[in-house]
């Protein structure tokens, strides 16, 4: 077994309140559907540790952390669910469930590089993608993805790592901690417009921004990422491959309006398998990011988390 799975029961313990789409509910549609199409045999089973602060502010700067840490603290101790901003709300919960998020990206990270695993898929919320470094955003308080690529880089010594990020929302949280970082190139595609409105105009060259409009198919999007995505990918040599896996994209989720399907997530799995396994000893750690159709979230963490572990 080569693919590690990890998760941790405190992330199904930051609840943002009754219909909020970024819900616990998501990772049990997660680990049920892993369960009924038997790929959970597959996989190897791992808790996510809880991330150190010294950890998250390779990300983040030591003020939003430490804010953030008494924030989250007061609202455990009162047992009152606080709003941060607009749609993130902190319940008593956040504060243990975003260090297991970021913590996994780091474990991950670590067993991936060291040669435990080939891959790794980290099943964890809060979301990272839209977290800045010094404010929280869209349902994101850590970006676990930055914290895990920029561990890579200062902890283990790789020299260049990229981050795929295919949610339908635009990474803004990452693009704004790694734009101007040449050790990292960031590939993404997103509909525009949509929430956060940004992206169509990058902040660095070692972005790759494809903004999308709506309602495209699936057919569109794979040709978008060979003539767009994978020229540079290749070109850059990750040493390690970062996901940003949302599978918001997809045709059944509301929260965006693009037309993918389970069939190109595993093409996209594929494709980025294949880089990896070019330039990077086959390294991917994957994190989820949104997805709110909670059946089809499950599904196209099925078929992606397959490919990665190739069965
Ligand atoms: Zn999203």
């Amino acid at each position: 077994m080569s693919t590690a799975f990890y998760t941790h029961a405190e992330c199904r313990l930051h609840d943002m309140g009754a219909g909020h789409p970024e819900c616990p509910q998501r990772l049990d549609a997660i680990s049920d559907q892993l369960l009924s199409s038997g790929l959970d045999m597959a996989l190897l089973h791992r808790d996510a540790p809880l991330a150190t602060l010294e950890q998250i502010e390779r990300a983040h700067t030591a003020h939003y952390v430490l804010q953030l840490k008494d924030f989250l603290e007061q609202v455990q101790e009162s047992g009152e669910p606080r709003h941060l901003d607009m749609d993130t709300v902190a319940c008593p919960g956040t504060w243990r469930a975003a260090l297991r998020s970021a913590g996994a990206a780091i474990a991950a990270t670590e067993a991936v590089f060291r040669g435990d695993v080939v891959n790794a898929f980290c099943a964890v919320r809060p979301p990272g993608h839209h977290a800045t470094r010094d404010e929280t955003m869209g349902f994101c308080f850590f970006n676990n993805v930055a914290i895990g690529a920029r561990h890579a880089l200062d902890v283990l010594g790789c020299e260049r790592v990229a981050i795929i990020d295919f949610d339908v929302h635009h990474g803004n949280g990452t693009e704004d901690i790694i734009a101007g970082d040449d050790r990292i190139l960031m590939a993404s595609f997103f509909q525009h417009p949509l929430y956060p409105n940004s992206g169509a105009v990058p902040m660095g060259t070692n972005m790759v921004n494809v903004p999308i409009p709506p309602y495209t198919r699936g057919m569109e999007i794979r040709e978008i990422i060979d003539a767009m995505w994978m020229p540079r990918l290749e070109e850059f040599r990750p040493e390690m491959v970062f996901i940003s896996a949302g599978f918001d994209a997809h045709r059944e989720d509301d929260l965006g309006q693009l037309g993918l399907v389970e069939a190109d997530y595993e093409w996209i799995t594929r494709r980025l398998k294949g880089l990896a396994d070019r330039h990077s000893k086959g390294r991917i750690v994957s994190v989820l990011e949104g997805g709110y159709a909670l059946s089809a979230l499950a599904r196209s963490v099925v078929a992606h988390v397959r490919v990665l572990a190739d069965v």
